[in-house]
This record gives structure tokens, sequence and C-alpha cells, in this order.
């Protein structure tokens, strides 16, 4: 099974499995996906609560980067962070393109751009 990233609207690269071609437009479903290819495997013999607590220590990495404001280490806690967030959505079978569609047009409970829910 083949992973594109972005390169779905280069009608040059269309239908041609890249995994070098630089990442442009990647969208949250076909991140996942990606993730689940390099780590699903290893993720469900740990389970979802051994995965989580690897969840929580990478979050605890991101607070310290923010804290020192360590500019070259926050660009990859922010996406361990979310490689370990989308994992733990494919371990309880939640897929996160769909999940996300109620932040998409507006605030989710006051329904306004920008939200004014004080
Ligand atoms: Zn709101």
């Amino acid at each position: 099974m083949s992973v594109r990233f972005g390169i779905q609207d280069n009608s040059f690269f269309k239908g041609y499995y890249l995994p070098c071609a630089k990442w442009r437009n990647v969208q949250i479903g076909e991140f996942q996906k990606q993730i689940e290819t390099l780590y699903f495997e290893r993720d469900k013999k740990r389970g979802i609560e051994g995965t989580f607590r690897w969840f929580v220590e990478e979050v605890g990495e991101l607070a310290r980067a923010i804290r020192k404001q360590d500019r070259e280490n926050l660009e990859l806690e922010f996406s361990d962070c979310l490689a370990w967030l989308v994992t733990l959505a494919s371990l309880s079978k939640i897929d996160m393109e769909q999940a996300i569609k109620r932040y998409i047009k507006n605030c989710p409970k006051c329904n306004t751009t920008p939200c004014s829910c004080g």
C-alpha cells in the first residue's frame, strides 16, 4: 500500500509513490496513515496504556522546550507529540481526519470564528 504526501495536486507525480518527496499540504489523515505504516504493529503490541505513557512523556519534553524557548527542539517536540497523538487515535480506532471536522468551520461550542465563548 502506497502512501502519498501532498503531491495529489501535481499531475506529473499523481499516483506515484515518492517516499522522499518534499512534503507539502500534508493532510492529517495521510499523516495518521504514515504513522500507522511506521509504528502501528509496535504500538499495538505495547498497548494503549503504555503508548499513552510515551505520549505523556513527549508532552513533558514539549513543555521543557516551550519553557526554555528552545527553538531547535520545538519543531521536533511538536511533531513527536502529534505523532504519538495520532497513533493513540489509531489504537482507539479513531480517524483523525473525521474527528477534526468539527473544528473546520467554526468553534464547535459557540459556532463562531474566532471563538467567542469567552
Ligand atoms: Zn467558542
